[in-house]
């Protein structure tokens, strides 16, 4: 069921949200090579309570942990480990919090060190596929527009889309509907409604689209173990347009990124 929120709830969502991207920030600091991801998770969990907030993934359908953390053929759901993190690893950090009764859920995959040059094109594409998927987050247009457009845009690169998961409707609930496939036909499925939260989040590999689930019944890798990427924005349909509530921006000041994505897309949300 979709459940549009008022202007008030769009306002605390975006305090949840931001309250990830800070979190997120805060990794950016952390992740480096020797660490270990169960070190990040801990941090991550200590932050978030320090901002007055609770960890959104913690315990929820028995998670153990505050982060997601996915390196290298992991697509999701990643469990942190004791692995030092190594030079050339890309990790999808995915994190949630739960604020003034609502989630934030927002993910980002860190390049660590030496990055093999197709790797970092899988994440560079990833990413934009983001912003073109949220473009389509409007007025008149449907579900199955994001993923269409999602879809379009990567497989064009000859990666693989994740069939098995997908974004979701976001706000007392961390996953409300409706469901956000990364792929789809155009003109097909709900009819997006004013006030509507989601959290779209393209899961691209950069060979077959499928996946396996390992032994720990969490962790998510591709059946080829080739490289994933996980990027995941919240935006609220907003006046007709995508309001994107989440940001990379704490990370890039951190990695001294300049990247004009999500000023690009905050200035003219409807046209690429
Ligand atoms: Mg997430
Ligand atoms: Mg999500």
């Amino acid at each position: 069921m979709i459940i549009p929120k008022t202007s008030e709830e769009i306002e605390l969502m975006r305090q949840s949200a931001l309250l990830v991207s800070k979190t997120l920030g805060m990794i950016a600091t952390e992740i480096k090579e020797g660490v270990t991801t169960l070190e990040l998770d801990k941090k991550a969990e200590e932050f978030i309570r320090d901002n007055g907030g609770i960890p959104g993934f913690l315990g929820l359908y028995g998670c153990p942990s505050t982060l997601l953390t996915s390196v290298n053929e992991q697509v999701v759901h990643g469990l942190p480990t004791n692995r030092p993190i190594e030079d050339g690893d890309v990790v999808s950090v995915d994190c949630g919090v739960l604020m003034n009764e609502f989630y934030g859920d927002h993910a980002y995959t860190f390049e660590i060190g030496n990055v093999a040059p197709e790797t970092k094109k899988l994440l560079k594409v990833t990413k934009e596929s983001l912003y073109i998927g949220i473009r389509e987050f409007k007025a008149g247009n449907r579900v199955e527009d994001v993923g269409n457009a999602i879809q379009k845009y990567t497989e064009s690169f000859g990666y693989g889309v994740v069939r098995e998961l997908v974004g979701h409707g976001l706000g007392k609930k961390m996953h409300e509907g409706p469901e956000m496939p990364n792929y789809g036909k155009r003109g097909r499925g709900k009819l997006f409604i004013e006030g509507m939260v989601v959290a779209i989040e393209p899961m691209i590999n950069m060979g077959t689209k499928n996946i396996k689930t390992l032994k720990d019944n969490w962790t998510i890798v591709t059946a080829d173990k080739k490289p994933s990427a996980h990027f995941e924005h919240n935006v609220a349909l907003v006046n007709g347009k995508p309001e994107l509530l989440s940001t990379f921006q704490y990370i890039y000041d951190v990695l001294g990124i300049k990247s004009e994505e999500e000023n690009e897309f905050r200035k003219n949300p409807l046209v690429l």
